[in-house]
């Protein structure tokens, strides 16, 4: 593959081309996700309780992740955000940076984020596991079992409309299922009144072409769910 970023390029190039064609009445909106109607109060709060429950979780040493972090990464966006999306841990440059999808696979989430007509600054981001596990292995049972329930309240705080859980092992935490992901993608769930779409992690996307349809594909359903696409003739 020449560029990975190729891929999410083309993502976005999908869209400008239903634009100029006038195929969807897509139109681009200023921060849509950002929840501009929400009264400033409860923005104010759900940031006050995410703070808390980050003090809450403390210098964490609750599983055995913590003995190789660097940096705990709790997680970062809006917390007003309409749309959350939810990995399954840090990798190298998140554990020393703190901040969750940065790197290549974090520029490629970046860029599905714009392909859909929203900026990073709109959404929220965050891992079911706050410490990185070694060699970037998937988080076991009783490490999600031990951080996940700090995610779910994350959700709880943010209450978003729509989650996308990015890769197999966030998919099955959120969902709890142990379905594989391809037959968990493609459709929305519905969790506790929050839209649930599973899709392939950016990662992986990275590393294998075909992925880029069924994630575009999905992304899709995020988009028009969240209203990000006008109906109706131009
Ligand atoms: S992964 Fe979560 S529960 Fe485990 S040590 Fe880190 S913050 Fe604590």
């Amino acid at each position: 593959m020449d560029d990975p970023l190729d891929i999410a390029n083309d993502l976005a190039q999908r869209i400008r081309w239903e634009v100029e064609n006038g195929v969807s009445g897509y139109e681009r909106k200023k921060s849509p996700a950002a929840a501009a109607d929400a009264p400033a109060e409860q923005t104010i709060d759900k940031k006050a309780a995410l703070a808390a429950l980050r003090q809450e979780l403390g210098d964490c040493e609750r599983c055995g992740l913590h003995k190789g972090r660097t940096k705990i990464v709790f997680g970062a966006g809006n917390p007003s955000a309409r749309l959350v999306f939810v990995g399954e841990g840090p990798g190298q440059q998140e554990d020393e940076s703190g901040i969750p999808f940065v790197g290549r696979a974090g520029e490629l989430l970046n860029k599905i984020i714009n392909a859909i007509g929203l900026d990073r600054d709109d959404v929220y981001i965050c891992n079911v596991v706050k410490c990185r596990p070694p060699n970037n292995r998937d988080p076991l049972p009783e490490e999600t079992g031990m951080c996940g329930p700090f995610m779910k309240r994350q959700l709880e705080i943010i209450s978003p409309e729509v989650v996308v859980c990015l890769g197999r092992p966030s998919a099955q935490y959120v969902l709890d299922t142990s379905r594989p992901i391809g037959k968990l993608r493609g459709h929305f769930h519905d969790v506790d009144g929050m839209k649930v779409m599973p899709t392939f992690h950016p990662a992986y996307l990275l590393r294998n072409e075909s992925a880029k349809r069924p994630v575009w594909e999905d992304m899709k359903m995020v988009r028009d769910a969240l209203g990000l696409r006008e109906r109706g003739p131009r």
